[in-house]
């Protein structure tokens, strides 16, 4: 640190004497670290001694001896409104659990119990030291609800961006994937107002951001895609869309408009830094490379990849090319709201895949749920160092399954839990303490939440879902 007088080098709040990794330009990992923040920015990072000064003028310092200090995760891709359905559509593949639980599911919810549901995933996010989230929201998708939506994400206090599922005329694809008519409600022309309508209340830089969502690359109008993007582009946000999860998505493209998915993209010019693909999977040499001149984000979901059984990231090649890899949960009706689970399971994935255990490494992951998260958001986050937003978190590792304690990031990665979050900064400000909320009360979400689920349940008729031993091949 330089030598000011410490009256000049006061901070508001002072991590102190942590295991702290960086995921800065020299991927330091300090031990006995500390972060020093002041208003929303990180203002130092050092060994403890190197921030005494700060020490000594500090206006809170808090000791974090046994625990990790590390970079907030994002989530790049989750559907929060499907947080009510946790756990119903487990034993179904792709298009079965679509037009048996999650269809069914998206066209019943209404906006009230969408909101409900938003805010239980994002408190689940919260504590689990997500600090912010990409969330796919398409039931239902007018003004008022969306931005619900996104009032309920701020309301925990983590940062976000509601992609409004966009899906706009009915289209071939739509009927080949079998996709609710309902989901239809708007031209594509309302589709794009209203989009830009909540874009205009929560535009670039909100805390919670609204980007354009066109839902999938196989059910939404070519026109409507392009537009998306341009809406993007004159927002100055990303743009999000589901693209090349499953095999036969490809083939149903490719029936209908005679190229793949990506290269059609490319085609186009729809890839750009703005362009933010959810899972991303099926894609040949000169997609992955396309993906990778453009520097756009393809969002790797390794659980819920593995229990949809969709396929595999080819997460080496797309790095290669030069592609943002991000890591995502794909919400609570998959897996659930949790990226460390996301990040061991991604760490494992590509081993047994490419049967070789170097084919990933724990540092890899946490840089991908970090920082790739950063990136694909524009965010100045995603690593501790002077000047970035302080999007912080704590993780305590004083515990028997992380003893001892030999080697941080492979003892987060594979022992770790989202239970062990302790705290969660974001912009600065404290919002879990102690692995509670700091900013609502845990138990009036989870109240509010489980009365809307048995009313949505009922409506949908899905109970038929929550049965307590499940056979795939019944009703
Ligand atoms: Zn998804």
């Amino acid at each position: 640190m330089s030598s000011t007088a410490a009256s000049e080098v006061t901070c508001d709040l002072l991590l102190d004497g942590g295991t702290v990794i960086t995921l800065d330009g020299d991927k330091r990992v300090i031990d006995d670290g500390a972060v020093a923040i002041t208003g929303t920015h990180i203002v130092a990072v050092g060994d403890s001694t190197e921030l005494d000064q700060h020490r000594r003028a500090a206006k809170r310092s808090i000791d974090c001896s046994g625990k990790v200090v590390m970079p907030g995760l994002t989530d790049g891709h989750t559907h929060l409104f499907q947080t009510l359905g946790r756990g119903m559509g487990d034993g179904l593949s792709l298009v079965p659990w679509l037009r048996r639980f999650m269809f069914p599911y998206a066209k019943t919810i209404t906006g009230e119990i969408a909101a409900a549901a938003a805010q239980l995933g994002a408190l689940q996010a919260a504590l689990s030291g997500t600090t912010m989230v990409v969330d796919n929201h398409y039931g239902p998708t007018d003004t008022e609800t969306t931005l619900a939506v996104a009032d309920s994400i701020e309301s925990v206090g983590i940062r976000g961006a509601v992609a409004r599922g966009i899906f706009g005329d009915p289209n071939r694809g739509g009927e080949i994937m079998g996709v609710a008519p309902e989901l239809f409600p708007w031209s594509n022309d309302e589709e794009l107002s209203i989009t830009k309508e909540c874009m205009d209340a929560r535009p670039s830089g909100s805390q919670v951001e609204v980007w354009p969502g066109p839902e999938n690359i196989v059910y939404v109008t070519p026109e409507l895609i392009a537009a998306s993007a341009e809406l993007a582009d004159n927002g100055n946000v990303r743009w999000h869309m589901h693209c090349s999860e499953s095999a036969s998505e490809i083939d149903f493209f490719e029936s209908i408009h005679g190229i793949r998915p990506v290269a059609w993209l490319a085609r186009e010019g729809l890839l750009s830094h703005r362009t933010t693909l959810a899972h991303a999977i099926w894609l040949d040499d000169d997609e992955v490379a396309a993906v990778g001149e453009n520097t756009s984000t393809a969002v790797h979901n390794p659980i819920s990849n593995q229990y949809l059984a969709s396929g595999v990231l080819r997460l080496k090649p797309l790095q290669q090319a030069g592609a943002n890899v991000a890591l995502g949960s794909d919400g609570i009706a998959v897996t659930g709201q949790d990226m460390f689970e996301a990040m061991k399971a991604g760490t494992l994935l590509h081993r047994v895949h490419h049967l070789d255990p170097e084919a990933t490494t724990v540092e890899q992951f946490v840089e991908i749920a970090a920082t790739g998260g950063a990136t694909m958001t524009g965010l100045d986050a995603g690593s501790l160092a002077a000047g970035r937003q302080a999007d912080v978190i704590v993780v305590d590792v004083d515990k028997v399954r992380h003893t001892p304690w030999n080697r941080p990031v492979a003892s987060v990665v594979h022992c770790g839990r989202a239970a062990d979050v302790e705290m969660s900064i974001v912009g600065g400000k404290i919002i879990v303490e102690n692995g509670k909320s700091t900013v609502v009360d845990e138990d009036e979400v989870r109240a509010k939440a489980t009365e809307a689920a048995e009313r949505l349940i009922a409506d949908a008729d899905l109970s038929g879902l929550t049965q307590g031993w499940f056979s795939p091949g019944a009703g």
